[in-house]
């Protein structure tokens, strides 16, 4: 079969916004297919068909990438499961459902492209680094099967360590793919290693990343400041994926946002993350004045983490001007039975609006 040439990343970017869903682990939590707190992608070889309509719901939201649901799936966590023979089939069988969807892309729309993905690693530690070898050992894994499977890119994504986000850069750079990579400073603000957020954005950059930016950890408010300075420091493409949750300057991160907003049932764990965030979500208004802002200040790829779904995706498209297949079911407020303005509106419903 002849390989259908797609339009590259870089030339999408180079000519406006490009939309990239993330943020599977909470949504497939939420769906019921995966243990919150272990989060492991394990539905990629469990319930396959859950999986897909994940990704093409966020394709028909507007998504431009089908990134492959491998975040954990990595040989650290597969471990601490005891799921460890299953990584590579695990690995597998998302790249090819990311793919089979990316390829499945509906007429009129620019084929999607499909992303191979590694992340955080957990046992990365600058102050023993007797284990980091382990770690580029499970990025060349991964990424070898993600070539394999015929990625068009790779995205590295919410690393918390400027030297583990590096060496992961390192090795997506072998595969000769594009390469998106993001970070994801903890509420210090600052690397755990010690390096500031614009400093590890500029080396990634010197270090052949295509994209550089942030995603995950922190919602709008605290990703912002960051990612204007991040726009002025590097020359190549920036990228935002906020999570969908109120951050504050007290509490940067999801990870020790409290709940003051009258919570009468309080979570079980020490804080409401992971499983007690749901009161502090970000409203669909706030999360498409980010991505408009954003893409003002010439980030053009955007996305949301943790917190995303279809119809916030729709959000960020439509908000940089972009007509997607779901805007056929965007908002229409004019047909509502109390607050509509159609003719057909009955006066008695118009006039209960401030009773309701
Ligand atoms: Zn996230």
């Amino acid at each position: 079969m002849k390989k259908e040439i797609k339009k590259s990343l870089i030339d999408r970017l180079d000519s406006g916004p490009v939309i990239c869903a993330e943020g599977f682990l909470f949504e497939i939590e939420r769906r019921g297919y995966m243990a919150s707190g272990e989060f492991v992608p394990m539905v990629a070889l469990d319930r396959p068909d859950v999986l897909e309509s994940l990704h093409r719901d966020f394709q028909h939201a507007g998504s431009d990438i089908v990134q492959a649901f491998t975040y954990n799936g990595h040989r650290e966590k597969m471990k601490i499961i005891n799921r460890e023979h299953l990584l590579e089939p695990l690995n597998r069988s998302a790249l090819k459902i990311a793919k089979k969807v990316a390829d499945d892309t509906p007429d009129g729309q620019e084929k999607n492209l499909m992303a191979g993905n590694i992340s955080n690693s957990n046992i990365w530690n600058d102050k023993d680094t007797s284990q980091n070898h382990e770690v580029r050992k499970m990025f060349d894994e991964m990424i070898g099967w993600a070539v394999d499977e015929d990625a068009d890119i790779l995205i590295g994504e919410t690393f918390y360590y400027a030297e583990e986000a590096f060496e992961a850069l390192r090795s997506m750079k072998k595969s000769g793919l594009p390469c998106v990579i993001t970070i994801a400073p903890m509420g210090e603000n600052i690397m755990r290693d010690g390096v500031s957020i614009i400093d590890t954005c500029k080396e990634l950059e010197q270090l052949g990343g295509d994209v550089v930016g942030m995603n995950c950890f922190r919602g709008p408010n605290t990703m912002m400041p960051y990612i204007k300075k991040i726009r002025k420091a590097v020359s190549c493409h920036v990228a935002a994926l906020p999570i969908n949750y109120r951050t504050t300057r007290s509490n940067p991160t999801f990870f020790n946002l409290p709940d003051h907003n009258g919570c009468s049932c309080p979570s079980p764990h020490k804080t409401p993350f992971p499983t007690a965030l749901d009161p502090m979500q970000c409203n669909r208004y706030e999360i498409g004045k980010f991505a408009k802002d954003a893409y003002n200040i010439g980030i053009n790829y955007l996305g949301v983490c943790c917190g995303a779904n279809p119809m916030l995706i729709r959000q960020v498209a439509e908000s940089v001007g972009l007509e997607v297949p779901a805007s056929k079911y965007r908002e229409n407020m004019s047909k509502h039975m109390l607050f509509g303005t159609d003719n057909r509106i009955p006066k008695h419903q118009i006039d209960y609006q401030d009773l309701a």
